[in-house]
């Protein structure tokens, strides 16, 4: 049976099949999941030059590492396949001239060492670029242990270069993965903030590379909310990072040191997002997210919301003399809706009016006034934007095995 495997994935159809799947659950963009066209693993990311088609593959499932959550750990006896950096390029580059992708999202496992395995990571960056012209989008996962001269060459043909932080506890990281740390990733990320920051300031030799992101999976170890939504901010502000992505933790592999399934984890990561969302474009601290209450989000109710429902001396909020701070702190206005209530205010005469510059007056309401008038009672207060189902989580990878 193990033969008949390994010769189905030695073929470049089953590696595709292979090291597509095992690539799944990395995150490069919101719609990254669950979309593959036919039999190619192309999905939808978001790049800075809008939603595109890429191709998001490992470079290789062979791993000397043993990190508990992980169908690619070495202990496991699955078929490993890797890609040559010649054959990748070119099968990418075929997609691109074919039309099927505009870009390639590429990460891999720790194939006996991580130096060696991103070294080819990047050559196969370097052949697209330079042998086959290649203009598309590039998305290089920095591995764990590779050295850190090498992110000065991803960078130098890659658009976007980013590294997982994998949880926000040292201590709960040690527990899962035990070759990684935080120290040598936020090195990497530094340096990469670093090269991105003498791009953006016109100097390096920087010619692709305009942002870094990571991924965080929720609810693998103990951490709380408050530790995830205070090292993004950390990331955010410090580093710049363009996003952190919190994808959920699902246990698919046996091992005494994971928690347990968790049921409410779809809509615990999507209360992350909204609270990560606010510390990034509505000027909240987590302080104020989390000020004097438990350290994790309410299920039931959005984080602002939940926030001004502790905050009621803010309110109720007069929209029709308000700044735009003031305005961001009302659930149901967003930065693009406080921009247009406060360009059109001279030409709002009611509610109506209002709801159509966007105010979204079922949560707005209740923390509002319009000239002097309430909006609605704060007994009709929502629990705000549902969670999303079905989010992809880590490690259905070999499912189909
Ligand atoms: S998470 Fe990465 S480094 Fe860890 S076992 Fe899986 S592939 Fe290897």
């Amino acid at each position: 049976m193990a033969e008949v495997l390994k010769k189905r994935y030695e073929s470049l159809e089953g590696k595709m099949l292979l090291l597509g799947m095992a690539a799944r659950f990395d995150a490069c963009g919101p719609c990254a999941e669950g979309m593959s066209l036919k039999h190619l693993p192309v999905y939808p990311a978001k790049t800075p030059g809008g939603v595109m088609p890429v191709l998001k593959v490992l470079f290789t499932n062979a791993c000397s590492h043993d990190c508990a959550y992980c169908t690619n750990r070495w202990r496991l006896n699955v078929p490993r396949v890797s890609f040559q950096p010649a054959e990748l390029a070119l099968l990418t580059a075929g997609l691109y001239r074919r039309g099927v992708v505009k870009g390639l999202f590429l990460s891999s496992a720790v194939h006996s060492n991580p130096t060696r395995t991103m070294e080819r990571m990047i050559e196969t960056a370097w052949l697209l670029r330079k042998r086959w012209n290649f203009t598309g989008y590039i998305h290089l996962k920095i591995l764990p242990g590779a050295h850190v001269s090498l992110v000065d060459a991803a960078v130098r043909y890659a658009d976007r270069v980013s590294i997982n932080l994998e949880c926000p506890d040292e201590e709960g990281l040690r527990r899962i993965a035990p070759a990684k740390s935080h120290a040598y990733m936020f090195q990497v990320m530094r340096r990469l903030a670093r090269l991105i920051g003498e791009r953006q300031g016109g100097g390096g030799s920087l010619v692709y590379a305009t942002g870094q992101t990571t991924q965080v999976m929720v609810g693998a170890t103990y951490a709380r909310d408050v530790e995830y939504i205070k090292m993004a901010y950390r990331l955010y502000r410090e580093l710049g990072l363009k996003r952190v992505y919190y994808s959920p933790f699902r246990r698919v592999v046996e091992d005494a040191c994971l928690p347990r399934e968790q049921p409410d984890l779809p809509v615990r990561v999507r209360r992350l997002y909204q609270a990560d969302s606010l510390i990034r474009h509505y000027g909240f601290r987590p302080e104020e997210l989390f000020s004097g209450v438990k350290e994790n989000l309410p299920l039931s109710i959005d984080p602002k919301t939940w926030w001004a429902l502790r905050n009621p001396d803010f309110f109720p909020v007069e929209l029709s003399r308000a700044g735009k701070e003031e305005l961001l702190r009302v659930p149901g206005i967003g930065p693009a809706t406080a921009s247009k209530l406060l360009s059109h205010r001279n030409f709002i005469r009611n509610a109506e009016d209002l709801k159509c510059v966007g105010v979204d007056l079922k949560r707005a309401g209740p923390f509002s006034t319009w000239k002097g008038k309430p909006l609605a009672s704060r007994e009709s207060v929502t629990g705000g934007t549902p969670a999303r189902k079905n989010k992809p989580y880590q490690g259905e990878l070999f499912s189909f095995l």
